[in-house]
């Protein structure tokens, strides 16, 4: 046989993935990136730099959808207002809740801001809870973890692959911490404002004390009425600055810190949010360089 024509019917069984995952965000398919290597092609369905609440559920998600042989959701109700209606539409039976390749990473992990009631009263968007447990890398270790051995579950061949892409990753990411951990030692008990809570995570890892949100209520837009207590709160307390997320407009926080001189600081809540933002390990970089 001519050897263009050998090498032309060898190459896609080299270059086709075992395992095709739809992941809902960058963050985890970064990680499933990572634990999953060559073995396993990963499908973002939102961007980094939009709302993670409030994606649009456009069709060509439902091919994406359609396409996956496993999914990976964040869970705790981030995805409650785009994602089933997608999955739905999908019609896949490997992306429906229950199904062994369907997996909610929300279950593996211990929420912050857990409430006590089960009534709305504390916002339309975080009923069970803050979901953005990402932002705490102990966090994203434990769920290196589950999505490693949920990997193994979907697909023994790699096990070995899998396990050994799992221990590189957890080394680095350990080395990492010890960095990002060093960098925010001094910023320990400062306080700060948010637009939303995106980062309650980080300020628990790093013990940041968020003294207030400007949006009054999680998803709630600001109100005259909120921005003059949230002056007055600011005046009184003194915080180091506004963490703002890339995606809700600034004008509040400016009209904030040009009555209060503090200083507001971009904080991107997932991988690809800003450039330069490749991965788990360039996002946890950029927010402890943005923090100094
Ligand atoms: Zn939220």
């Amino acid at each position: 046989m001519h050897t263009l024509f050998k090498l032309l019917l060898l190459l896609p069984v080299a270059l086709v993935a075992d395992v095709k995952v739809a992941v809902s965000y960058p963050y985890i398919a970064s990680i499933t990136k990572e634990i999953g290597g060559d073995e396993v092609e990963t499908i973002v369905l939102a961007k980094g730099s939009w709302d993670p609440h409030f994606v649009v559920p456009r069709p060509s998600l439902i091919a994406k959808v359609r396409a996956a042989d496993a999914i990976i959701i964040n869970g705790g109700q981030l995805e409650i207002g785009w994602l089933p209606p997608l999955i739905k539409r999908a019609g896949n039976a490997k992306t429906v809740s229950g199904a062994s390749t369907y997996l909610d990473l929300s279950k593996y992990i211990e929420f912050l801001e857990r409430p006590n009631r089960l009534d709305r009263a504390d916002g339309d968007i975080h009923p069970q809870g803050n979901p953005h447990f990402h932002l705490d890398p102990k966090n994203v270790l434990k769920l290196s973890e589950v999505i490693k051995d949920f990997l193994i579950n979907i697909d023994i061949q790699n096990k070995i692959e899998y396990e050994k892409n799992h221990q590189n990753f957890t080394k680095k990411l350990k080395e990492k911490m010890q960095e990002w951990d060093a960098k925010m030692a001094d910023k320990k008990g400062l306080k700060v404002i948010q637009f939303h809570n995106n980062l309650a995570y980080f300020n628990h890892a790093y013990h940041l004390i968020n003294i207030a949100t400007i949006e009054p209520l999680p998803g709630i837009p600001p109100s005259s009425k909120h921005t003059i207590r949230l002056i007055k709160l600011i005046h009184e307390q003194k915080p180091y600055a506004i963490l703002h997320d890339v995606y809700h407009s600034k004008k509040t926080a400016e009209f904030i810190s040009s009555k209060t001189a503090i200083p507001i600081i971009e904080m991107p809540h997932d991988v690809e949010a800003k450039d330069g933002i490749v991965d788990i390990f360039t996002l946890f970089d950029y927010l402890t360089d943005a923090m100094r």
